[in-house]
């Protein structure tokens, strides 16, 4: 096994391997270790992270210095001086409430914190420009070299073998799926490769045809001047200043102060040199002269040090700024560890995944948001840059919860786009496809105004859902994930790699797709077209993930799986005058005799073929129409004119999602994740243990048995002007227990809602929860059943 490049990420992925007990690998590094970002980085490190799963592994990280430094000898230089968050915003403040309650959950002792207070343990700061702050007591910084060097030594120690001065300039894919690895100094022939190139990441991607959704930015932190200040013996507390967009630290007799500046600028970005290596680039004051302003008015005494050295170096990110970590679709036995910004809280956790996943064939965590595949062939290389651009300008800034980004955009549409920016509709970018989230009475209104409360689109949305509910609404659903699964052993294959049993033709089946550990790595509607073709849906933002997994579990021959992402675009009538108005632009009898829930069938909509599937994931009687794109612009005109006498309204996904959650119905990176299996996901009755193997059933069976260590609930919220949106922790007789995956208001019930995990031995419980919104705890009302039409009697009538 090779890993290609000995920055901080590859030393670690080399030591996790050594650790799980991997003898035979090597590390190839062009020059010295550290040769890349690693080198000039500032070394700070924290647990905090939007995602909690990342978060955990951040955590992990910061641990992990510990065990490295006893194994090697070699000092990692660690300081944890604790570090706080400074508002200067209320939303801010609100912002870090939420971190803070979801830190609750995973263990982590954050504390809201007075201006006063902050001021006392981090006396440089000015209180006038602050609203309050957050203390976290694990932050601090270490040394990037010294703990590049344990992770290197340790690996030594366990057995690995590095060599420096030896660059990788090709990679060859032999037929058994191994690599021939070309380096400038002979070649080696190797079972596995592992790209942690960092900088050089997109180059080695290119060896084999990949084009990886990274970019270097250029980032500058200055050091000033000693200051009297800190003639303490004590260390200063990291800092971060939201409002400045810098963070700051002591460095030895003054403080380090970096800034993720608004106008960021790329560093090589098509491709990286290979002559760089510990260089600098030159400084640019100026760039960052606005966010230093703030910062010395913040913060006066760093101003009145004056500035030593300046630092400016190139260090990479993917679009949405997490790792890149796994193995790639199309390439066996390649996998990668790159895009890694935060190297020094990041390191430990990607390597741990990744080894896991290389030596186990499983990460062993929920690594959905670090996953590689969570990006598709829609990244180029102008995408990834927008918004590599965009993400690094928005590194301190909030993304409230209904805040749609703007870089990059519009991109896809499909052909009724146009229709419906005429009718106000607002935009989300899901993947890079615009799609309807709610429509504005009027073009003025059209725009969210952003918050982590009920917003200007609530009584829209409102109107949306009731309009369904009660009457007839239409939804393009075009950004659903689809595959076209064919060939005489299509069905017999997706039995063995779905939970339930592919339905009989013209028949439509929900399934949980399980891995070998029986968790959740998907959730489909198969879809019976004929004997031998299935049209399968699932979430479009998994779909390499998904076509990950298929290709490792193909035969060579018999079955066929084509993603038809937008080759099938679709929209959808739901409610109860659905019926009543696709009858009459459709020669089949749409009855419950004739045509059940759940049935499938190629019908004629007019003149527009196509295949309706009578189900919708509003939780109403409702249908799905899907048609080849060239169709969609007919069929959307059809429908808009008979609609018309049925008082046909368009709804959005923000509809769609309070909607479900009012059905309780998961979702596949909410409630469905590689954490949870599928009884304690309450999807048990979709796992057929009738059939004899599929992938998953025996660890299924057990949970089965058990009962699983969590349980998905269903809680009616009393709360006044801000619903749950997802990571808010659930309390259980004062003590926090659980975590919420998807809340929304009810409007049809009228009431705020919430789905969430907590322990299997709580499922019994009917009272006694809360649920903590924006800081605030809330009675949370355990729900039977589904908020809206418990027995489903409606979307069978
Ligand atoms: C100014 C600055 C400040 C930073 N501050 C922080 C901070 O405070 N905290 C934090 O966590 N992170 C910080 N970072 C980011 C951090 O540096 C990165 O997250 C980290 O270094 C990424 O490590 P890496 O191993 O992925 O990549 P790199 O460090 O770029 O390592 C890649 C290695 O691969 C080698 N290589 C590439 N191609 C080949 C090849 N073909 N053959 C052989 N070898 C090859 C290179 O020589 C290099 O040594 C900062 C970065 C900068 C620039």
């Amino acid at each position: 096994m090779v890993v290609i490049g000995g920055g901080v990420v590859g030393a670690s992925v080399l030591y996790h391997l050594t650790k799980a007990g991997w003898k035979d690998v090597l590390l190839v590094e062009r020059a010295e270790l550290t040769s890349g970002s690693t080198w000039h980085a500032a070394g700070g490190m924290h647990t905090v992270n939007g995602d909690p799963n990342v978060a955990k592994l951040q955590q992990y990280t910061i641990q992990l210095y510990k065990e490295i430094e006893r194994i090697s000898g070699q000092s990692c230089g660690v300081h944890i001086t604790g570090g706080i968050m400074l508002a200067g915003t209320r939303e801010r403040l609100d912002w870090l409430k939420m971190a803070k309650a979801r830190g609750r959950y995973l263990g982590m002792e954050l504390e809201i914190i007075s201006v006063d207070e902050a001021a006392r343990l981090f006396p440089l700061m000015d209180k006038k420009h602050f609203a309050g702050a957050m203390y976290d007591p694990i932050e601090g910084h270490v040394d990037p070299y010294g703990v590049t060097h344990a992770y290197a030594k340790s690996a030594q120690i366990g057995g690995a073998e590095i060599v420096r001065h030896t660059r990788v300039t090709d990679l060859k894919a032999r037929a058994d799926g191994s690599w021939d690895v070309i380096t400038d100094q002979g070649n080696v022939h190797a079972e596995h490769v592992v790209n942690a190139a960092g900088l050089w990441a997109r180059e080695v991607g290119r060896m084999v045809g990949l084009e990886l959704p990274i970019l270097a930015m250029e980032h500058q932190y200055l050091i000033t001047g000693d200051m009297p200040e800190l003639a303490g013996e004590k260390e200063q507390l990291h800092a971060i200043d939201f409002e400045g967009e810098i963070y700051i630290r002591q460095e030895r007799g003054g403080m380090l102060m970096g800034t993720y500046e608004r106008a960021g600028v790329p560093w090589s970005p098509v491709t990286t040199p290979w002559d760089f290596g510990q260089d600098l680039l030159p400084n640019d004051l100026e760039r960052i002269a606005p966010s230093l302003e703030v910062g010395f008015a913040h913060f006066p005494a760093l101003g009145a040090a004056g500035i030593k050295k300046v630092v400016n170096g190139p260090f990479t990110f993917a679009p949405d700024g997490n790792p890149l970590i796994g193995p790639i679709k199309g390439l066996r036995n390649f996998w990668v560890a790159c895009g890694v910004m935060a190297g020094f809280s990041q390191g430990g956790g990607v390597g741990l995944a990744l080894s896991r996943w290389m030596v186990d064939g499983d990460p062993g965590a929920d690594i959905w948001g670090m996953d590689v595949a969570r990006y598709g062939d829609w990244t180029t290389l102008a995408y990834t840059n927008a918004k590599v651009r965009e993400n690094y300008s928005r590194r301190f800034r909030i993304r409230f919860p209904n805040e749609e980004l703007t870089a990059a955009r519009p991109l896809r549409t499909t052909p009724i786009y146009e229709k419906l920016k005429a009718e106000h509709a607002v935009f989300g970018d899901y993947c890079t496809l615009e799609h309807p989230l709610w429509y504005a009475p009027s073009a003025a209104q059209a725009h969210d105004e952003v918050s982590f409360r009920r917003s200007n689109s609530h009584p829209h949305v409102g109107a949306e859902c009731l309009a369904v509910r009660d009457g007839v609404g239409l939804l393009e659903i075009s950004n659903y994930g689809k595959f076209d699964v064919r060939g005489p052993g299509a069905a017999e294959w997706l039995g063995r790699v779905m939970a339930n049993r592919v339905p009989a033709v013209g028949r439509i089946a929900l399934t949980p797709m399980l891995n070998e550990r029986g968790k959740l790595i998907g959730d489909f509607t198969m879809c019976r077209v004929s004997q031998d073709r299935i049209f399968l849906i699932g979430t479009y933002a998994a779909e390499t993930y998904y076509l990950r997994w298929f290709e490792r579990h193909l035969p060579p021959a018999g079955v066929s799986v084509r993603p038809c992402a937008m080759e099938y675009v679709g929209l959808s009538v739901a409610g109860p005058k659905s019926r009543t108005l696709l009858q009459g632009l459709v020669r089949d009898d749409l009855s419950s005799a004739a045509f059940p829930f759940m049935s499938f069938r190629r019908m004629e909509i007019g003149m527009v073929p196509g295949y309706v599937g009578r189900v919708s994931f509003t939780g109403d009687l409702g249908f799905e129409i899907w048609v080849t794109s060239e169709y969609q612009r007919a069929l959307y005109d059809l429908l808009e004119a008979a609609g018309r006498a049925h008082g046909l309204k368009l709804f959005g996904g923000r509809a769609l999602n309070a909607m479900r959650v009012e059905k309780s119905f998961g979702t596949w990176a909410r409630e469905y994740r590689p954490i949870y299996g599928p009884f304690e996901a309450g999807l048990g009755r979709f796992v057929d243990f009738k059939k004899e193997a599929f992938i998953g059933r025996a660890a299924a069976a057990e949970e089965k048995d058990s009962g699983g260590a969590l349980r998905l609930l269903g809680f009616r919220v009393d709360a006044t002007d801000a619903d749950a949106i997802g990571d808010e922790p659930i309390w259980h007789d004062g003590k926090p227990v659980g975590w919420v995956t998807s809340g929304a208001f009810g409007h049809r019930v009228g009431a705020s809602l919430a789905l969430g995990y907590v322990p299997a031995a709580l499922a019994a419980a009917m009272s006694g929860f809360e649920i903590e919104i924006i800081g605030e705890r809330h009675r949370a009302t355990r729900l039977a059943g589904a908020a809206f039409d418990p027995t489903g009697g409606l979307m069978r009538a």
